[in-house]
């Protein structure tokens, strides 16, 4: 009796199976989805049509009506990563033309009113780093801010002011509690060895982003020097320039505009005062700087403090291209940086890292190397070696990584470079 009941159950699975599996059921599907579509159900055609081409992918027909129908609705975040996937996908037919057409239409409507923005250099990467939305106002904790005189604080809070009024959605509230902070403000002693004979290379400040290996942001740190290396305090406006540019980075924008007018730009071109290095001499945000942190802000984040799934988010890859399109955009551009500033380290350190991100691990080594044959500063000696031995850690050469690791330490020995020596002594 249970035998037969067994081979029941195993028949009508059999059935069944043959009955999703064989173009009879699509053609069944294909008709509902076509009839959908003549009535101007779209949204019912859409999954009908792509049911039918998950059981038959190649039916041509099937998957240019499914990217019709895609098209018509409204281009929530669900539409714009089927309607991408279309547009990459292997087979190349109709459907693919229609749907590559179709980005560059959906592209403009997301884009409209922030068209003018610096996205591509803004993003880390493959990475979207940015706050949730709903973590705003972001907390703000404040470490020994008796080590600095008065109007450090009060520059640092005029260019937050500067974020949150220019914006409808940045706000920052202070707290007393640095384990729930978003944002630690530090204030150090500036490097004793921050000067290579006549020349002094430093920064008034920097940002270190914190985010466990799943990608979930847990704080910013924004670290001024107390000084510069003559032990003489940095003006208001110093303070207040290098604020308003690292607030950007704790924001999210994570690389820098190739504009000097926007804030979040960035040169290092040396001949310059030693104090705009690195940053704008811009008081005041521009529209780029705004509208990029717009953009940001509706980008799906990959690595963010609170993971939320939401249909108004944009999809990445479509604003910036797949992750090979935007690595090959920025290769060209630092490629044209080095061709116009050849003896500058930095455009063959940023170079390195994007081979890295391609996986070439021989040609980035390549570049850090002819980086290493210029004239460093203390910091430039400590990126170059702290990239390699992160080189070779991926390339799984541990023995190396930790060589240069080693020295990196014995440049600068910070906590960035110590977690490092952790990971690698665990392999
Ligand atoms: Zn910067």
């Amino acid at each position: 009796m249970l035998r037969k009941f067994l081979i029941l159950i195993l028949i009508i699975l059999s059935i069944i199976f043959l009955w999703t599996k064989t173009p009879i059921s699509s053609g069944h599907y294909y008709n509902k989805a076509k009839s959908a579509y003549d009535s101007g159900q779209y949204s019912v055609a859409a999954e009908l049509f792509e049911k039918v081409t998950n059981l038959d992918s190649n039916n041509p027909n099937a998957r240019l009506y499914y990217a019709m129908a895609l098209s018509k609705l409204e281009p929530k975040y669900t539409v714009q990563k089927k309607i991408y996937e279309l547009a990459n996908s292997k087979i190349n037919d109709q459907a693919k033309q229609y749907a590559k057409s179709q980005i560059i239409t959906i592209k403009r409507e997301l884009l409209k009113g922030v068209e003018d923005n610096y996205i591509y250099n803004a993003v880390a990467g493959n990475n979207i780093i940015r706050w949730n939305i709903n973590s705003f106002p972001l907390k703000i904790y404040i470490e020994n801010q008796r080590s600095v005189p008065k109007y450090y604080m009060d520059n640092i809070n005029k260019a937050f002011n500067q974020w949150s009024s220019r914006t409808n959605f940045v706000k920052f509230s202070p707290t007393n509690d640095k384990q729930k902070a978003n944002i630690v403000i530090k204030f150090e002693n500036s490097p004793s060895n921050g000067c290579d004979g006549e020349k002094c290379h430093y920064t008034v400040a920097y940002t270190t982003p914190h985010a466990t290996p799943n990608g979930i942001l847990k704080q910013m740190d924004l670290t001024f020097s107390i000084t510069d290396l003559n032990g003489n305090d940095f003006s208001a406006l110093e303070i207040y320039n290098s604020a308003l540019h690292e607030i950007g980075h704790t924001l999210g924008l994570m690389g820098h505009s190739e504009n000097p007018d926007d804030v979040m730009y960035s040169n290092n071109d040396k001949t310059r005062d030693v104090f705009a290095m690195y940053r704008s001499a811009s008081q005041y945000l521009s529209m780029r700087d705004l509208k990029t942190l717009a953009l940001l802000y509706r980008l799906e984040p990959n690595i963010t403090d609170i993971k939320t799934q939401s249909e108004n988010f944009y999809y990445p890859p479509l604003i910036l291209g797949s992750n090979d399109e935007v690595l090959q955009k920025k290769l060209n551009e630092w490629e044209k940086y080095i061709a116009k500033y050849p003896e500058l380290p930095s455009g063959y350190i940023n170079l390195a890292s994007i081979y890295s991100d391609f996986g070439d691990f021989e040609n980035a080594i390549k570049y850090l190397d002819q980086a290493g044959s210029l004239k460093l500063s203390q910091d430039e000696k400590y990126l170059i070696n702290y990239n390699k031995a992160v080189i070779y850690f991926n390339a799984q050469d541990y023995k190396k990584a930790l060589q240069y690791a080693n020295t990196a330490k014995s440049i600068k020995n910070d906590s960035t470079i110590n977690e490092l020596i952790e990971e690698i002594k665990k392999q």
